[in-house]
């Protein structure tokens, strides 16, 4: 069941304003709000949701916590080292708090939505005015209502996890844009902390997705990528009323000059539906971030993945079949409880076979309340480290390899910044999401350009022809 806009929130959103204006009046500056964003592109997703509430409740946006009226800070658990970094930001606001007692300071993300996190912030951070788990982000506007009307700090717990629609967003970028489809995750996979934190699987209806990326697509928003935990398992819930391929196919209709992009994808739920959706539809990127965590069918049992190595191939093998430029992106996590060195050549033979242009490998680290957090067979540091190296080795050489392919090739690029070397550079984006760095004064940032590829390396793609 999704939800639109409730009365709680509009007269929230109303009441905020009226008091930012009269502060507005009596200190001849409008209020700030700072948004803190950790962790991953969801994460990113609601911060967007976060920042346009806070313009709809008559804040401007700061770029620093100091002197500002409204911090934000949305937190990360997929490590426990993510949860540090966010509680020892959070401690550097208390003395913002001392300057000014009328500041409100939130806390949300996947962080709080753990009860000894939550209980921390309750107990050891009192200058913290209001924390809430992901689920209740549209309740923002009541709880920073209540708070300024003199309630007492707020601690939410997710109760209603149904899809909330018709929030503001306020995009980071004026080109690329985040539009979540789906929220929360079944899957369990006993590493991770994620369903733990997001809830159960729910997904947007068709329509509102639809409407939201043709509202963007005219916007001139050209690069989209949908989100979810598990983009495949969209529309289960619903009995197979609607799918992913078929969104997809739907969205790739929309009349405008743009790039579909989706992530995540689980491997045991890719169907040969979307792949020909994918290979049919010019609009699709030919990009496929396929997590395989480890080519050992006894350690994917044990992370509780649900596929195997063979299916994992098979996979990769219809993708390239049906889309031969394709790009092939991956999750590794090196050092999973017992991973024996035999496992871990395993996981090096299916990395060769695959050809991955890019992997993103991970050291396993216990996460707190997860099943795999308690085994007792912990791979030591220095192993994890000395595999660690190996993959990163191996993938370089393919990396190095799969970019060589595209030289002296014509391709389309999504011109997205200036290059970080300097030299006045320009980066893009290909079809497949490679990096390039374009030596030329004719593109154009936000615009799609045609560039002949003339270096490559292991990290970027290069187009030197002026
Ligand atoms: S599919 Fe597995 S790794 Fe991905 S979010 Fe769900 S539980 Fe975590």
């Amino acid at each position: 069941m999704n939800r639109g806009i409730s009365a709680p929130y509009l007269t929230a959103i109303n009441g905020i304003k009226e008091y930012n204006a009269v502060r507005s009046e009596r200190d001849g500056k409008k209020p700030s709000a700072f948004v803190l964003t950790l962790g991953c592109q969801q994460n990113e997703a609601d911060s967007e949701k976060i920042t346009g509430m806070a313009l709809s409740m008559g804040y401007t946006l700061s770029d620093s916590p100091e002197g500002t009226d409204l911090i934000v800070v949305n937190t990360c658990a997929i490590r426990e080292h993510a949860e540090q970094r966010a509680l020892s930001l959070i401690g550097q606001y208390k003395h913002l708090k001392a300057v000014n007692p009328d500041i409100i300071i939130a806390v949300c993300g996947c962080m709080t939505a753990r009860s000894e996190r939550a209980d921390l912030l309750k107990n050891s951070y009192p200058y913290v005015d209001i924390v809430f788990g992901t689920a209740s982000l549209q309740r923002l506007p009541e709880f920073i209502y209540d708070r300024i009307n003199g309630s007492k700090r707020i601690f939410a717990e997710d109760d209603d996890y149904s899809v909330a629609e018709g929030l503001p967003i306020k995009r980071e970028s004026s080109f690329k844009a985040w539009v979540s489809v789906m929220y929360g995750c079944n899957n369990f996979c006993s590493y991770c902390i994620v369903p733990y934190v997001r809830g159960r699987e729910r997904s947007r209806a068709p329509e509102d997705i639809i409407g939201e990326v043709r509202d963007i697509v005219g916007e001139g928003y050209k690069d989209i990528t949908l989100l979810g935990q598990n983009v495949n398992s969209y529309g289960s819930e619903t009995g197979g009323k609607f799918d992913f391929p078929g969104l997809l196919e739907s969205l790739a209709k929309i009349d405008g000059d743009f790039t579909l992009r989706f992530m995540t994808s689980h491997p045991k739920d890719v169907s040969d539906r979307l792949i020909s959706v994918m290979a049919e539809n010019e609009r699709v990127a030919k990009h496929f971030h396929l997590p395989l965590q480890s080519g050992s069918d006894k350690v994917l049992r044990e992370m509780n993945r649900k596929y195997d190595s063979q299916k994992y191939l098979g996979t990769v093998e219809k993708l390239r079949a049906a889309m031969p430029d394709i790009a092939i992106t991956s999750d590794i996590i090196v050092g999973f409880p017992g991973e024996s060195e035999e496992d871990f050549e395993m996981t090096l033979e299916i990395v060769k076979k695959a050809e991955f242009d890019m992997i993103y490998p991970f050291i396993y680290s216990p996460r707190e309340g997860t099943p795999a957090a308690r085994r007792e067979d912990m791979i030591p540091d220095a192993v994890k480290s000395e595999r660690f190296d190996r993959l990163i080795l191996l993938q370089n050489e393919l990396s190095k390899k799969k970019n060589e392919a595209w030289l002296g090739r014509t391709v389309k690029v999504l011109v997205d910044g200036m290059s970080k070397k300097g030299n006045g550079l320009y980066t893009g984006r290909t079809d497949g999401g490679k990096l390039v760095h374009i030596n030329s004064e004719k593109v154009k940032i936000g615009e799609f350009t045609e560039i002949k590829i003339t270096g490559a390396d292991t990290y970027a793609l290069y187009s030197d022809e002026k």
